[in-house]
């Protein structure tokens, strides 16, 4: 790979404009609410665009409240290379998760503004809407521009029980518009620097983590049948509870994802009726398991099958979101950034579902993580070093370079 000119993130710059962005929406918790389409959001969002706006970019909103940036590029006809991610939160959310990888990406137009540089390709910035699961899952802003949102979904409900519509009206949107937010001419490529939200970069002590794919997620819904009963009169030998049965099922789920080395997780058990003088008749377990390898997920959910039908449990997926693996160029020039820098990097996974998922559907996408304090993210002691935000940021720009270089290079 032929070797780039460097681009130097303004660090301390970047390290302020994190501060700035955090006491919008500041709570009375330390955290941070900005949630999307709020007053605070809309605020947040006003800021990020002032600041573009000193760089005489003017800000592009379209139907679902994306807001981007077109840094123009020196040759013509390319389409150009996006950069985003957030800045929306949680409510009571930290001041990294999202709002690093759009203040990054400002970083990197700004290096190139000051120093009156153009790159081949236009350079994109995307501050995506409602990434979080706010408003009737997550990734809002960035499903309505690959053209993924469900038909219905600006009548179903967002986290306050107001419709999504609601939301929508109240940043001046129009919800009957929101699928005019699809694009159907993609980026060249889209890269987002997000924190890790786990732990593994910050056990390895690596700065920066190269995300080689975004783990799918598989949920089912397994029934066990026992059978309802008189809590006090019915011997101990005498009983089916559903509960008693479904118990080892439990167990089997964190077995089986340790052996496959993937996640697995029962977040939800429904047990009826569910009074305490009456035993289970019947316990719904709601359970998912993530991984980045399809058969791997395969061999998982046919044990997890398996070991349902010993109970004569029933087993029903009832969705799957597939893995998607980052593009392998954009890891290349990510991993050839992280050595141009001298950052120990980690190649992983994202556990997580992220924007960069859905503009896979429109662009070769790739992630690259720095590390969250005790793995603690949504929350107010979410923290990542400002060195390691830097790093991030740094890594962002220079790939940006070499991306530059490579794609439509015509050889
Ligand atoms: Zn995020």
């Amino acid at each position: 790979m032929s070797r780039q000119p460097s681009l130097q993130i303004d660090g301390n710059r970047l390290v302020r404009d994190l501060e700035t962005l955090a006491a919008i929406g500041a709570d009375a918790q330390g955290g941070v609410t900005r949630i999307a389409y709020s007053q605070e959001d809309r605020e947040g969002r006003e800021w990020v665009r002032a600041e573009f706006a000193a760089l005489d970019l003017e800000v592009a909103t379209d139907s679902a409240g994306n807001d981007s940036w077109v840094y123009p590029g020196a040759e013509r006809g390319l389409a150009p290379i996006a950069l985003g991610s957030h800045t929306d939160t949680v409510p009571n959310g930290g001041r990294y998760d999202g709002a690093l990888g759009v203040l990054s990406a400002l970083a990197a137009v700004r290096v190139l503004y000051l120093e009156n540089r153009r790159l081949r390709h236009p350079v994109e910035v995307i501050n995506f809407a409602a990434e979080e699961a706010t408003m009737s899952g997550a990734t809002f802003g960035s499903r309505a521009m690959a053209g993924t949102l469900a038909p219905d979904v600006v009548q179903h409900r967002a986290w306050d029980s107001r419709t999504v519509a609601d939301h929508l009206r109240d940043a001046g949107l129009d919800p009957d518009r929101v699928t005019e937010a699809r694009r159907t001419d993609g980026p060249a490529a889209f890269l987002e620097l997000h924190i890790e939200q786990g732990r593994r970069l910050e056990t390895q002590r690596k700065p920066i983590g190269v995300v080689e794919g975004i783990a799918g997620i598989r949920r089912y819904e397994v029934t066990v049948n026992g059978y309802a009963n008189h809590a006090g009169t019915t011997l101990m030998q005498d009983r089916q509870d559903a509960l008693v049965m479904a118990a080892p099922y439990v167990l089997q789920v964190k077995a089986v994802a340790e052996q496959h080395g993937i996640v697995g997780t029962v977040g939800k058990m429904d047990i009826l009726p569910g009074s305490p003088n009456v035993i289970p008749g019947q316990v719904i377990i709601n359970l998912e398991i993530r991984g980045l390898d399809e058969d791997v997920l395969d061999r998982a959910e046919r044990q997890l099958e398996e070991e349902a039908g010993k109970l004569q449990a029933a087993f029903v997926q009832t969705s799957n979101k597939p893995p998607v693996d980052s593009d392998p160029l954009l890891v290349q020039a990510l991993v050839a950034a992280c050595e141009d820098n001298g950052y120990a990097y980690a190649r992983m996974a994202s556990g997580a579902g992220h924007d960069a998922m859905c503009m896979a559907d429109l662009a070769p996408q790739a992630m690259l993580f720095v590390p969250s304090r005790n793995g603690v993210s949504h929350s107010p002691d979410e923290y990542t070093p400002p060195e390691d935000c830097v790093a991030g940021a740094q890594v962002l720009g220079t790939a940006l370079l070499y991306l530059d270089g490579m794609l439509d290079s015509g050889r």
